[in-house]
């Protein structure tokens, strides 16, 4: 009886949330010319507009939630473009959101999402186990390149036979790196916390050792509470409010029992989950507000703290240039710092591309779900990078990486993306600063 008195609250708590926001909305249009979805389809539903009607007629009762109308809502990768460009200071994304969990409040949460949001995702051996399976048949049997003969198969799973997937880790960033590392020289400057994110501790472990090799080797003391969970950004966007509140409060508690006086993320989605959506989900408090205070990009951290030395930094030979992640420019205004990091690297010749902030479409989980469009809007951020002519495209979002790796081996070019601390660290390393 109380979880369907709570369900109906939270609905109606849903609808009004987004009620506030699309009552703003004056539908100008102005986010028909920004929004990299509705550029692929031309389609008003898919449009923030469009969305912000959508939801008008949700909220007084003259639509139904059809296939149709859930379809819409679904198109969105959540980039903030439009909020940006909106005169009226509209967050349609936030609509998009509200409908999204007001929907599983009428639906319920599909099986396998309820399985991984609520299941899976708090027991870590699982996923950790699976990604070791993954890594090691990536390795021995069929490696990751296009002639792999396994892609074949790839289709039964529900992705696309072209798509290159990045290697997996075969032992997790977590179970390498101890939960706490000692600052190498120097006496101690700060305690700080590390929220690896999912992709850090299981596929780009090189970013994790990175962070604790550059903060280590400038005097900082470095915790990696081991029982961290995914920060729930893919689980909120999915539509599982109440399974996103969970995981946030999980890990607000957990990192409150550390003493830390900064918690800084090498993930784009992680650091504004951390310092922002985290609001949503968590009871406000001065403990709350002092958490998401002291949460940092590891670039933003870095620029603001750290000084390097000219002779502490080895020369890396390269043209770079840098795509802004939408939850790094637009989610957290973290702009200058990573450019700033490049651009004192010697040897670095940092070129500015056409664009940089635009969406490179892989949105998390929706180049999963939205494979062909994410990779339409790819390809306008493909060709800005090849125009560019530069030799690596740095950024710090996982999905970025992964969705531009992707498409730039699709298109058989000769850039790779990499993430800037990962850089940084190598041009640290070859100086032996770290
Ligand atoms: S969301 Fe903003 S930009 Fe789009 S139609 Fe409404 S007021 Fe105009
Ligand atoms: S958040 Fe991005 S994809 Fe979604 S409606 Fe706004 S501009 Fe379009």
């Amino acid at each position: 009886m109380n979880a369907k008195i709570s369900q109906k609250q939270l609905a109606e708590d849903h609808l009004l949330e987004a009620a506030k926001e699309f009552q703003k909305c004056m539908q100008c249009g102005k986010c028909r010319s920004v929004c990299p979805v509705f550029k692929e389809f031309g389609n008003e539903l898919f449009v923030a507009r469009g969305k912000n009607k959508l939801a008008e007629k949700i909220v007084s009762g003259d639509l139904q939630i059809t296939q149709r109308v859930e379809d819409a809502i679904n198109e969105c990768l959540n980039c903030k473009t439009c909020s940006a460009n909106c005169p009226a200071g509209v967050s349609p994304e936030h609509v998009v959101l509200r409908l999204r969990w007001y929907i599983t409040t009428q639906k319920g949460l599909h099986f396998f999402k309820a399985l991984i949001f609520r299941q899976l995702l708090w027991r870590k051996w699982p996923i950790t186990l699976g990604c070791a399976v993954v890594a090691i048949a990536q390795r021995v049997l069929f490696g990751i390149g296009p002639k792999n003969p396994v892609r074949h198969l790839f289709p039964l799973f529900g992705f696309a036979k072209r798509r290159n997937f990045p290697e997996l880790a075969i032992r997790s960033a977590q179970s390498q790196l101890p939960e706490v590392s000692p600052p190498k020289k120097g006496p101690r400057k700060a305690r700080i916390g590390y929220f690896t994110g999912c992709a850090g501790n299981l596929i780009y472990t090189n970013v994790a050792k990175s962070v604790v090799d550059v903060l280590t080797g400038y005097g900082y003391e470095v915790v990696i509470p081991k029982k961290q969970k995914c920060n729930g950004t893919p689980v909120l966007a999915n539509g599982d409010y109440e399974g996103a509140k969970k995981l946030m409060q999980y890990n607000f508690d957990l990192f409150q029992k550390y003493d830390l006086d900064a918690i800084v993320v090498a993930c784009s989605s992680c650091g504004m989950s951390l310092k922002k959506e985290i609001k949503v989900f968590v009871d406000d408090s001065p403990e709350l507000r002092e958490f998401t205070g002291k949460v940092f990009d590891i670039n933003e951290f870095i620029e603001k703290n750290i000084e390097f030395k000219p002779e502490e930094l080895g020369r890396i030979p390269y043209k770079i240039t840098y795509h802004d992640p939408c939850h790094m420019v637009r989610g957290q205004g973290v702009k200058d710092q990573p450019r700033e990091i490049l651009k004192r690297i010697p040897g670095v010749e940092f070129k500015e591309m056409k664009n940089a902030d635009t969406c490179c479409g892989s949105a998390g989980s929706y180049c999963i779900t939205h494979y062909e469009t994410s990779i339409k809007i790819n390809n306008h951020k493909v060709k800005d990078i090849q125009d560019a002519d530069v030799d690596l495209v740095a950024t710090a979002c996982p999905t970025c990486v992964m969705h531009i790796n992707d498409n730039l081996a699709q298109h058989e070019s000769k850039e790779t993306s990499k993430f800037v601390i990962e850089i940084l660290a190598d041009s640290l390393r070859a100086a032996k600063t770290i």
